[in-house]
């Protein structure tokens, strides 16, 4: 419970010391907190916790003072932003405040309508946050709108306790006019907010995986609301729920998309038509996800099916050692205790073997995230090797199994890919090529690669969704607490709820309409405090 002494009816005790000089929270930041109370269904105390950043009092004995004098106007060259189709009228919007759309940029601009739509809000004499999935490598955005906007950018990405304390203070007086950072960015303490830009909205890490759960795109919506300001959702291929918003769609005037070829994956997972492709590349791209050089089917020894002898698990061949994937342990065989296995080859390793025969440049498997060297090169690599490295001017990007990603267990699991796919295909802009294996080319993933457009599938993936019980935008809980969890649950009309048992426990999964959110959320609280509940999760990673 937070607010004056004589909003509350019960018993008020008087305040025993002041903490800190420095107020963690104002009135709009306060109004947040309590919308993500309700929406999380998460104590406000929690919430707060996560808005401000742990205190670190060193840095409150010399306070930023007042901001330093500045140019009314920064210069920025108007960049693509002004010619897409819906473009103007996005700039406008934000010039104004109070709307959200969504864009999705041509790969090659993704950085600079980023810039624009921030100079944009900066030119109308309001401020920016502009939120970015990862920290490390530092994204292309950021940078970019570090070159545009100098010493009036924040950076706040990662750094020690103390940094970032000192960096908040310095936002709080003022000395900002737009903040770059990760998830907690989107609470930065900045007055006259005209713009909240997510980037990259379909990212997994936009989404806080401890309590209070909070998903940046939904809070940077709803900070835009309360502030009056607009916010962005920017992505090459949104989430389901973003679309399902139905917002707006600004997107370059022509079609800024690689040619993008499907062929059926050859022996190996190696079409002839990619193994010429990668001869004549000097830039290229290989995605290929699986790790280690392959996957171990028999004991040599005995011809038992290859299994962990400690757990069971699936042992892999990695770095020259087959080691069991589950539990790390050295491949022994568990009928035999043989030390040798049959392999079958697929994993990066074995890509970067056959492709190092194949290319006439250096092939690499970088252990940190970089497009290849300018100077030629092919890199191959997985989903962590797709990021935000700025415009790729690839030769070509392969995507060596497509049909792998319908094999992902996971309700979300073929959008995810599907973003991961168009952002490395994006690498291929403007000259180069894309090639997809797949045995299913009529599959809506791999059209909406070939098309660089991902609304039926979206479609198609919400009408699957639906089936199945979870609607897209319907908001989800995973509750654990007593046996008399279920029968609470029910009483709240759930679109679906699955209860399984897990340690003793009931664990529910609740769908619900939004409306029944805050009863639902009321009625956890209370039983949390009678010991029913114990722990309530927001959209739990389906
Ligand atoms: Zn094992
Ligand atoms: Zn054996």
């Amino acid at each position: 419970m937070i607010g004056p002494s004589e909003a509350h009816s019960g018993r008020v005790l008087p305040v025993m010391r002041l903490v800190s000089p420095v107020p963690a929270f104002d009135a709009p930041i306060l109004r947040l907190a309590r919308w993500m109370q309700e929406r999380y269904v998460a104590p406000l105390a929690t919430v707060l916790g996560a808005i401000t950043p742990p205190r670190v009092a060193g840095e409150e004995t010399a306070l930023p003072g007042p901001p330093p004098a500045r140019p009314e106007r920064i210069p920025v060259a108007a960049g693509p932003l002004g010619t897409y189709r819906g473009g103007p009228d996005g700039l406008s919007a934000i010039a104004r405040g109070d709307a959200a759309f969504t864009i999705r940029p041509a790969p090659e601009d993704e950085q600079a309508v980023a810039v624009d739509a921030v100079a944009a809000c900066v030119s109308a004499g309001r401020r920016a946050i502009v939120l970015v999935p990862e920290a490390v490598p530092v994204p292309a955005t950021v940078t970019a709108i570090e070159e545009a906007f100098g010493d009036r950018v924040c950076r706040f990405l990662g750094g020690s306790a103390r940094e970032r304390y000192r960096r908040w203070l310095e936002i709080r007086a003022g000395h900002y006019d737009v903040v770059v950072g990760t998830r907690p960015a989107v609470f930065a303490p900045m007055g006259e907010l005209g713009l909240v830009y997510v980037a990259r909205e379909s990212h997994g890490a936009h989404r806080e995986d401890r309590a209070p759960y909070y998903h940046v795109r939904e809070v940077a919506l709803r900070r835009a609301v309360l502030g009056r300001a607009t916010c962005v959702l920017a992505a090459a291929c949104p989430t389901g729920e973003a679309a399902a918003l139905q917002l707006p769609v600004v997107a370059p005037a022509r079609r800024s998309w690689p040619v993008v070829e499907v062929v059926r994956p050859g022996s190996e997972g190696r079409a002839p038509r990619l193994v010429r492709s990668l001869r004549e590349a000097r830039r290229a791209f290989i995605y290929a996800p699986v790790p280690g050089y392959g996957v171990a089917q028999v004991c040599r020894s005995c011809g038992a099916p290859a299994a962990c002898a400690a757990c069971g698990g699936m042992l892999r061949e990695e770095g020259g050692r087959v080691r069991c994937v589950v539990c790390d342990a050295e491949g022994v065989c568990a009928n035999c205790g043989g030390r040798t296995f049959g392999i079958r080859r697929g994993g990066a390793e074995r890509v970067e073997e056959w492709a190092s025969r194949v290319t006439t440049v250096p092939v690499v498997r970088p252990a940190r995230a970089r497009l290849p060297k300018r100077s030629g090169e092919v890199v191959i690599g997985g989903a962590d090797s797709v990021r935000d490295l700025g415009p790729g001017g690839l030769d070509l990007v392969a995507l060596l199994d497509a049909d792998a990603a319908a094999r992902r267990p996971g309700l979300a699991a073929r959008e995810r890919s599907l973003a991961i796919w168009m952002e490395a295909v994006g690498w291929a802009r403007p000259a180069g090529r894309a090639i997809v294996q797949s045995s299913h080319p009529g599959d809506p993933a791999v059209q909406a690669l070939v098309r660089g457009n991902p609304d039926r599938f979206l479609e198609r993936e919400a009408e699957r969704r639906a089936a199945a019980g979870f609607p897209v935008g319907a908001p989800t809980f995973r509750v654990v607490g007593s046996d008399a969890l279920a029968a609470a649950v029910a009483r709240h009309d759930p679109i679906t709820t699955l209860v399984s048992a897990r340690d003793g426990r009931t664990v529910c999964l609740v769908v619900l309409s939004p409306d029944a959110v805050p009863g639902f959320g009321i009625e956890m609280r209370r039983l949390a405090s009678e010991g029913v509940v114990e722990r309530v999760e927001a959209e739990p990673h389906l």
